[in-house]
C-alpha cells in the first residue's frame, strides 16, 4: 500500500466513507452561455448611451437633428438603427429628442460613449 493509499484511507476514516462518498459537485458551467449574457447586458447598456440621433448640420446657433428612430412600414414601433432599441410609440421618439433642445452637447457626448463601447464590443 502506497503513501497515497495509506493517507487516503486515513481521510476516508476521518470523515467517514459515507460522507466522503457523499459528496458530489455536479456543476456544469457553460461558458458560451455566460458570455452571451454578459454581451446581451452590454448591449443593453449600449441601448443606454445611444443619443439615438445625430447632429447633421450646425449653423450659427441653429443645430440641425436627426433622430435614427425609423419606424418600418406595417408596425407601429419605431426602431433606432444605430443600437436596434425599439419603442412602441411616436411619442417616446419625440420625448427623447426633446431631451436633447435643452442641451444638445448630450448627443455629441453620448455618441463618443457610444462609439467608445460599441468598438469595446467590436460592433464597429
Ligand atoms: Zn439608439
Amino acid at each position: 500500500m502506497g503513501v497515497r493509499n495509506w493517507l487516503k484511507g486515513k481521510i476516508f476514516e476521518w470523515w467517514g466513507v459515507r460522507e466522503v462518498m457523499g459528496i458530489k459537485i455536479n456543476f456544469k458551467f457553460d461558458l458560451n452561455k455566460y458570455l452571451e449574457d454578459r454581451r446581451k447586458i452590454k448591449l443593453d447598456q449600449l441601448k443606454n448611451i445611444c443619443p439615438h440621433g445625430r447632429i447633421i448640420d450646425i449653423k450659427g446657433n441653429r443645430i440641425a437633428f436627426e433622430s435614427l428612430f425609423a419606424s418600418p412600414v406595417g408596425t407601429r414601433q419605431w426602431g433606432c438603427s444605430q443600437c436596434g432599441c425599439v419603442v412602441d410609440h411616436e411619442d417616446d421618439v419625440n420625448r427623447i429628442n426633446e431631451r436633447y433642445k435643452d442641451n444638445p452637447s448630450i448627443i455629441l457626448k453620448k455618441q463618443e460613449r457610444f462609439i467608445k463601447k460599441a468598438k469595446k464590443l467590436k460592433l464597429l
